[in-house]
Protein backbone atom coordinates (compact mmCIF):
# COMPACT_ATOMS: atom_id res chain seq x y z
CA UNK A 1 0.00 0.00 0.00
CA UNK A 2 1.09 3.55 -0.55
CA UNK A 3 0.10 6.15 1.91
CA UNK A 4 0.71 9.77 2.60
CA UNK A 5 -1.61 9.40 5.18
CA UNK A 6 0.33 12.20 7.90
CA UNK A 7 0.40 14.53 4.37
CA UNK A 8 -2.52 14.45 2.22
CA UNK A 9 -4.62 10.87 3.45
CA UNK A 10 -4.59 9.51 0.13
CA UNK A 11 -4.17 5.34 0.17
CA UNK A 12 -3.72 3.50 -2.95
CA UNK A 13 -3.13 -0.26 -3.40
CA UNK A 14 -1.72 0.07 -7.40
CA UNK A 15 1.82 1.61 -8.61
CA UNK A 16 2.36 2.48 -12.26
CA UNK A 17 5.73 3.00 -13.88
CA UNK A 18 5.14 4.84 -16.89
CA UNK A 19 8.34 4.05 -18.93
CA UNK A 20 9.54 6.23 -21.76
CA UNK A 21 11.49 3.67 -23.62
CA UNK A 22 12.91 5.64 -26.59
CA UNK A 23 13.03 9.13 -27.89
CA UNK A 24 12.82 7.71 -31.04
CA UNK A 25 9.23 8.68 -33.00
CA UNK A 26 8.05 8.99 -36.54
CA UNK A 27 6.09 12.03 -36.27
CA UNK A 28 7.70 15.27 -35.07
CA UNK A 29 3.86 16.85 -33.20
CA UNK A 30 4.49 20.59 -32.87
CA UNK A 31 3.55 20.40 -29.10
CA UNK A 32 6.68 17.41 -28.00
CA UNK A 33 7.66 18.17 -24.76
CA UNK A 34 11.21 16.19 -25.77
CA UNK A 35 12.72 15.84 -28.82
CA UNK A 36 16.69 15.31 -27.19
CA UNK A 37 18.41 12.05 -28.34
CA UNK A 38 18.81 10.16 -25.73
CA UNK A 39 20.19 6.71 -25.88
CA UNK A 40 17.99 3.88 -24.97
CA UNK A 41 18.94 1.45 -22.48
CA UNK A 42 20.50 -2.13 -23.16
CA UNK A 43 18.39 -4.51 -22.42
CA UNK A 44 20.14 -5.69 -19.46
CA UNK A 45 20.18 -2.44 -18.35
CA UNK A 46 16.14 -2.02 -18.55
CA UNK A 47 15.33 -5.62 -17.39
CA UNK A 48 17.37 -4.42 -13.67
CA UNK A 49 14.35 -1.34 -13.74
CA UNK A 50 11.77 -3.89 -14.37
CA UNK A 51 12.76 -6.11 -11.68
CA UNK A 52 13.41 -3.56 -9.93
CA UNK A 53 9.88 -2.33 -10.03
CA UNK A 54 8.25 -5.71 -9.63
CA UNK A 55 10.10 -5.84 -5.93
CA UNK A 56 8.87 -2.15 -5.29
CA UNK A 57 5.71 -3.58 -5.94
CA UNK A 58 6.13 -6.84 -3.76
CA UNK A 59 7.57 -5.37 -1.00
CA UNK A 60 4.83 -2.70 -0.60
CA UNK A 61 1.77 -5.59 -1.30
CA UNK A 62 1.10 -3.39 -4.31
CA UNK A 63 -0.48 -4.50 -8.32
CA UNK A 64 2.06 -3.50 -10.20
CA UNK A 65 1.16 -1.63 -13.66
CA UNK A 66 3.57 -0.95 -16.47
CA UNK A 67 2.78 1.82 -18.93
CA UNK A 68 4.97 1.76 -22.15
CA UNK A 69 5.39 5.04 -24.36
CA UNK A 70 8.17 7.26 -25.68
CA UNK A 71 8.36 8.78 -28.40
CA UNK A 72 7.02 5.17 -30.24
CA UNK A 73 7.40 2.61 -27.57
CA UNK A 74 7.90 -0.41 -30.77
CA UNK A 75 11.07 1.12 -31.85
CA UNK A 76 12.93 0.71 -28.73
CA UNK A 77 15.48 -1.36 -29.92
CA UNK A 78 14.68 -4.52 -27.79
CA UNK A 79 11.07 -3.77 -27.52
CA UNK A 80 10.22 -7.81 -27.76
CA UNK A 81 12.40 -9.10 -25.61
CA UNK A 82 11.88 -6.32 -22.89
CA UNK A 83 8.05 -6.65 -23.64
CA UNK A 84 8.23 -10.66 -23.51
CA UNK A 85 9.75 -10.48 -19.75
CA UNK A 86 6.91 -8.59 -19.14
CA UNK A 87 4.70 -10.31 -20.12
CA UNK A 88 5.84 -13.60 -18.09
CA UNK A 89 5.55 -11.33 -14.84
CA UNK A 90 2.39 -10.42 -13.14
CA UNK A 91 2.06 -7.51 -14.21
CA UNK A 92 -0.42 -5.12 -15.71
CA UNK A 93 0.59 -2.90 -19.09
CA UNK A 94 -0.89 -0.51 -21.20
CA UNK A 95 0.54 1.80 -23.87
CA UNK A 96 1.10 5.95 -24.83
CA UNK A 97 2.07 5.34 -28.46
CA UNK A 98 1.41 5.95 -32.10
CA UNK A 99 -0.61 3.43 -34.49
CA UNK A 100 1.22 0.18 -35.37
CA UNK A 101 0.01 -2.47 -37.97
CA UNK A 102 -2.27 -5.18 -37.25
CA UNK A 103 0.70 -7.89 -37.30
CA UNK A 104 2.60 -5.60 -34.24
CA UNK A 105 -0.66 -6.08 -32.23
CA UNK A 106 -1.98 -9.19 -33.05
CA UNK A 107 1.89 -9.97 -31.63
CA UNK A 108 1.36 -7.96 -28.27
CA UNK A 109 -1.67 -9.37 -28.03
CA UNK A 110 -0.09 -12.91 -27.97
CA UNK A 111 2.22 -12.05 -25.39
CA UNK A 112 0.46 -9.85 -22.96
CA UNK A 113 -3.17 -8.57 -23.67
CA UNK A 114 -2.61 -4.53 -22.55
CA UNK A 115 -5.40 -3.39 -21.08
CA UNK A 116 -5.70 0.07 -23.23
CA UNK A 117 -3.94 1.65 -25.73
CA UNK A 118 -3.52 5.31 -25.98
CA UNK A 119 -3.09 7.40 -29.23
CA UNK A 120 -3.49 10.94 -29.38
CA UNK A 121 -5.28 13.28 -31.52
CA UNK A 122 -5.27 16.99 -31.54
CA UNK A 123 -8.41 17.55 -33.21
CA UNK A 124 -9.94 17.81 -36.34
CA UNK A 125 -8.40 15.90 -39.04
CA UNK A 126 -7.46 19.63 -40.91
CA UNK A 127 -5.58 20.38 -37.45
CA UNK A 128 -4.33 17.20 -36.01
CA UNK A 129 -2.77 16.27 -39.23
CA UNK A 130 -1.25 20.10 -39.25
CA UNK A 131 0.27 18.76 -35.39
CA UNK A 132 0.80 15.46 -36.38
CA UNK A 133 1.82 14.98 -40.15
CA UNK A 134 -0.56 14.26 -42.98
CA UNK A 135 -2.58 11.32 -43.09
CA UNK A 136 -2.27 11.11 -39.23
CA UNK A 137 -5.82 11.68 -38.52
CA UNK A 138 -7.01 8.83 -40.75
CA UNK A 139 -4.18 6.42 -39.47
CA UNK A 140 -5.50 6.91 -36.06
CA UNK A 141 -9.38 5.97 -36.92
CA UNK A 142 -8.21 2.78 -39.10
CA UNK A 143 -5.66 1.52 -35.96
CA UNK A 144 -8.86 2.46 -33.29
CA UNK A 145 -10.82 -0.50 -35.44
CA UNK A 146 -7.41 -2.82 -35.07
CA UNK A 147 -7.90 -2.38 -31.18
CA UNK A 148 -11.08 -2.98 -31.28
CA UNK A 149 -10.91 -5.93 -33.47
CA UNK A 150 -8.48 -7.48 -30.61
CA UNK A 151 -10.60 -6.33 -28.09
CA UNK A 152 -8.19 -4.01 -26.64
CA UNK A 153 -9.54 -0.94 -25.03
CA UNK A 154 -8.57 2.32 -27.56
CA UNK A 155 -8.42 5.29 -25.54
CA UNK A 156 -8.03 8.76 -27.13
CA UNK A 157 -5.69 11.45 -25.56
CA UNK A 158 -5.97 15.31 -27.09
CA UNK A 159 -3.42 18.30 -25.57
CA UNK A 160 -5.69 21.06 -25.08
CA UNK A 161 -4.50 24.50 -26.84
CA UNK A 162 -6.45 27.65 -27.49
CA UNK A 163 -6.61 26.92 -30.95
CA UNK A 164 -8.13 22.84 -30.40
CA UNK A 165 -10.79 23.52 -27.63
CA UNK A 166 -13.58 24.48 -29.83
CA UNK A 167 -12.61 20.98 -31.65
CA UNK A 168 -12.94 18.86 -28.80
CA UNK A 169 -16.54 17.92 -28.34
CA UNK A 170 -17.23 17.71 -31.93
CA UNK A 171 -14.08 15.53 -32.33
CA UNK A 172 -15.51 13.58 -29.05
CA UNK A 173 -18.88 12.86 -31.21
CA UNK A 174 -16.72 11.63 -34.00
CA UNK A 175 -14.94 8.97 -31.89
CA UNK A 176 -18.55 7.56 -30.68
CA UNK A 177 -17.98 4.19 -31.06
CA UNK A 178 -14.84 4.15 -32.09
CA UNK A 179 -12.71 4.87 -28.88
CA UNK A 180 -14.20 4.06 -25.35
CA UNK A 181 -12.44 7.06 -23.74
CA UNK A 182 -11.55 9.97 -25.27
CA UNK A 183 -10.19 12.71 -23.00
CA UNK A 184 -7.95 15.85 -22.96
CA UNK A 185 -4.90 17.46 -21.02
CA UNK A 186 -4.20 20.85 -20.45
CA UNK A 187 -1.08 21.51 -22.86
CA UNK A 188 2.35 22.17 -20.46
CA UNK A 189 3.97 24.91 -22.24
CA UNK A 190 7.10 22.83 -21.91
CA UNK A 191 9.55 22.59 -24.97
CA UNK A 192 8.01 22.33 -28.11
CA UNK A 193 5.13 22.95 -26.17
CA UNK A 194 6.01 26.27 -25.19
CA UNK A 195 5.25 28.05 -28.59
CA UNK A 196 1.51 26.99 -28.52
CA UNK A 197 -1.07 29.20 -26.52
CA UNK A 198 -3.60 28.25 -23.98
CA UNK A 199 -7.05 29.32 -23.30
CA UNK A 200 -7.11 32.32 -20.57
CA UNK A 201 -9.19 30.63 -17.36
CA UNK A 202 -12.24 32.48 -18.31
CA UNK A 203 -12.37 30.50 -21.30
CA UNK A 204 -11.85 27.53 -20.02
CA UNK A 205 -14.10 27.34 -17.53
CA UNK A 206 -16.61 28.09 -19.62
CA UNK A 207 -15.36 25.33 -21.87
CA UNK A 208 -15.44 23.11 -18.95
CA UNK A 209 -19.27 23.50 -19.09
CA UNK A 210 -19.35 22.91 -22.19
CA UNK A 211 -17.93 19.78 -22.19
CA UNK A 212 -19.78 18.15 -19.03
CA UNK A 213 -22.85 18.75 -20.90
CA UNK A 214 -21.89 16.99 -24.32
CA UNK A 215 -20.86 14.11 -21.45
CA UNK A 216 -24.38 13.49 -20.84
CA UNK A 217 -25.05 12.08 -24.36
CA UNK A 218 -21.66 11.35 -24.88
CA UNK A 219 -20.35 8.49 -22.48
CA UNK A 220 -17.09 8.39 -23.92
CA UNK A 221 -16.15 11.92 -22.51
CA UNK A 222 -13.83 11.50 -19.57
CA UNK A 223 -12.77 14.12 -16.83
CA UNK A 224 -9.15 13.99 -16.08
CA UNK A 225 -8.32 17.41 -15.47
CA UNK A 226 -8.63 16.96 -11.65
CA UNK A 227 -10.07 20.51 -11.85
CA UNK A 228 -13.61 19.24 -13.08
CA UNK A 229 -13.97 18.42 -9.13
CA UNK A 230 -13.92 21.88 -8.29
CA UNK A 231 -17.06 21.76 -10.46
CA UNK A 232 -18.66 18.55 -8.51
CA UNK A 233 -17.82 19.87 -5.48
CA UNK A 234 -20.24 23.33 -6.31
CA UNK A 235 -22.70 20.90 -7.57
CA UNK A 236 -22.10 18.38 -4.61
CA UNK A 237 -21.78 15.30 -6.81
CA UNK A 238 -19.01 12.60 -5.85
CA UNK A 239 -15.69 13.63 -7.11
CA UNK A 240 -13.56 11.86 -9.93
CA UNK A 241 -10.22 10.35 -9.64
CA UNK A 242 -8.85 13.37 -11.78
CA UNK A 243 -5.76 13.05 -13.17
CA UNK A 244 -4.34 9.82 -11.95
CA UNK A 245 -7.39 8.00 -9.73
CA UNK A 246 -5.73 10.61 -6.97
CA UNK A 247 -6.18 14.25 -8.40
CA UNK A 248 -2.41 14.78 -9.44
CA UNK A 249 -0.43 11.13 -8.75
CA UNK A 250 2.91 12.70 -9.69
CA UNK A 251 5.51 10.81 -8.00
CA UNK A 252 2.91 9.01 -5.41
CA UNK A 253 1.06 5.88 -7.04
CA UNK A 254 3.24 6.47 -10.55
CA UNK A 255 6.59 7.75 -11.88
CA UNK A 256 8.23 8.28 -15.57
CA UNK A 257 11.23 6.62 -16.14
CA UNK A 258 13.02 8.29 -19.97
CA UNK A 259 15.19 6.09 -21.82
CA UNK A 260 18.33 6.49 -20.15
CA UNK A 261 16.75 6.11 -16.47
CA UNK A 262 16.25 9.03 -15.19
CA UNK A 263 13.24 9.11 -12.96
CA UNK A 264 10.78 12.20 -13.22
CA UNK A 265 7.89 13.05 -11.07
CA UNK A 266 5.43 13.10 -14.22
CA UNK A 267 6.68 13.11 -17.97
CA UNK A 268 5.14 16.63 -18.63
CA UNK A 269 7.41 18.73 -17.22
CA UNK A 270 11.49 18.60 -15.92
CA UNK A 271 10.59 16.74 -12.23
CA UNK A 272 14.00 15.44 -11.70
CA UNK A 273 13.46 12.41 -8.36
CA UNK A 274 16.59 10.51 -8.95
CA UNK A 275 18.09 7.90 -11.76
CA UNK A 276 15.65 4.48 -11.59
CA UNK A 277 19.33 2.49 -12.56
CA UNK A 278 21.68 3.74 -9.69
CA UNK A 279 18.83 4.13 -7.16
CA UNK A 280 15.72 1.55 -8.21
CA UNK A 281 12.62 2.50 -7.86
CA UNK A 282 12.40 2.00 -4.25
CA UNK A 283 15.19 4.52 -3.84
CA UNK A 284 13.88 7.46 -6.17
CA UNK A 285 10.51 7.16 -4.88
CA UNK A 286 11.68 7.11 -1.59
CA UNK A 287 13.91 10.66 -2.44
CA UNK A 288 13.66 13.73 -0.90
CA UNK A 289 12.60 15.26 -3.89
CA UNK A 290 9.86 12.76 -4.71
CA UNK A 291 8.37 13.46 -1.50
CA UNK A 292 8.61 17.50 -2.65
CA UNK A 293 6.29 16.48 -5.71
CA UNK A 294 4.45 14.03 -3.89
CA UNK A 295 2.92 16.97 -1.39
CA UNK A 296 2.64 19.27 -4.06
CA UNK A 297 2.23 23.24 -3.91
CA UNK A 298 1.81 24.68 -0.83
CA UNK A 299 -1.33 27.09 -1.69
CA UNK A 300 -3.10 23.39 -2.06
CA UNK A 301 -2.47 21.67 1.02
CA UNK A 302 -5.16 22.46 2.82
CA UNK A 303 -7.95 22.73 0.09
CA UNK A 304 -10.52 20.40 0.92
CA UNK A 305 -10.30 18.90 -2.53
CA UNK A 306 -6.18 18.46 -2.41
CA UNK A 307 -7.06 14.69 -2.31
CA UNK A 308 -8.70 14.54 -5.91
CA UNK A 309 -7.25 17.99 -7.46
CA UNK A 310 -3.49 19.51 -6.71
CA UNK A 311 -4.27 20.90 -10.09
CA UNK A 312 -1.41 20.14 -12.53
CA UNK A 313 2.36 20.77 -11.71
CA UNK A 314 3.23 20.85 -15.44
CA UNK A 315 0.92 23.61 -16.33
CA UNK A 316 2.11 25.39 -13.82
CA UNK A 317 5.51 24.91 -14.36
CA UNK A 318 5.02 25.82 -17.96
CA UNK A 319 3.37 29.04 -16.97
CA UNK A 320 7.03 29.84 -15.06
CA UNK A 321 5.63 29.55 -11.61
CA UNK A 322 6.95 27.92 -8.44
CA UNK A 323 5.06 24.35 -8.09
CA UNK A 324 6.36 23.81 -4.51
CA UNK A 325 4.08 26.97 -3.76
CA UNK A 326 1.83 28.17 -6.23
CA UNK A 327 -1.21 26.64 -7.22
CA UNK A 328 -2.40 25.79 -10.41
CA UNK A 329 -2.90 29.38 -12.41
CA UNK A 330 -6.71 27.79 -13.99
CA UNK A 331 -7.79 27.00 -10.50
CA UNK A 332 -11.41 28.87 -9.51
CA UNK A 333 -12.25 27.35 -6.36
CA UNK A 334 -12.45 30.53 -4.64
CA UNK A 335 -14.26 32.08 -7.91
CA UNK A 336 -16.57 28.64 -8.31
CA UNK A 337 -19.69 31.10 -7.53
CA UNK A 338 -19.11 33.47 -9.99
CA UNK A 339 -18.56 31.10 -12.82
CA UNK A 340 -20.94 28.22 -11.93
CA UNK A 341 -23.89 29.79 -10.29
CA UNK A 342 -25.57 30.52 -13.33
CA UNK A 343 -24.56 26.63 -14.92
S1 LIG B 1 -6.51 24.95 -4.47
FE1 LIG B 1 -5.39 23.27 -5.46
S2 LIG B 1 -6.44 21.41 -4.77
FE2 LIG B 1 -7.81 23.13 -4.40
S3 LIG B 1 -9.09 23.22 -6.20
FE3 LIG B 1 -7.38 24.63 -6.52
S4 LIG B 1 -5.84 23.46 -7.63
FE4 LIG B 1 -7.32 22.00 -6.75
S1 LIG C 1 1.66 17.18 -13.11
FE1 LIG C 1 0.13 15.97 -12.01
S2 LIG C 1 -1.86 16.63 -12.83
FE2 LIG C 1 -0.26 17.33 -14.27
S3 LIG C 1 -0.14 15.70 -15.80
FE3 LIG C 1 1.41 15.27 -14.23
S4 LIG C 1 0.38 13.89 -12.78
FE4 LIG C 1 -1.22 14.85 -14.02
Amino acid sequence: MLRDGRILGRKSNCFTLQWHLTNDCELHCRHCYDRTDRTALKFDDAYKILQSHISFCRGRKLAGHVCLTGGNPILYPYFWELYQSIGNEDLGVSFLGNPVPQSVIARIAQIRKPIYYQVSLEGLKEHNDEIRGPGHFHRVLDFLKILQEHGIRANVMLTLTRSNMNQVIPLGEMLKGLADRFTFNRLAQVGEGSNLELPTQAEYVEFMKRYIMASRSNSALWFKDSLFNIVRYHFKRPATGGCTGFGCGAAFNFIAVLPEGEAHACRKFPSFIGNALDLGIEGVYKSPKARQYRIGCRQCRFCRLRKVCGGCLAVSYGQGLDVFNERDPYCFFRERSDYLDDF
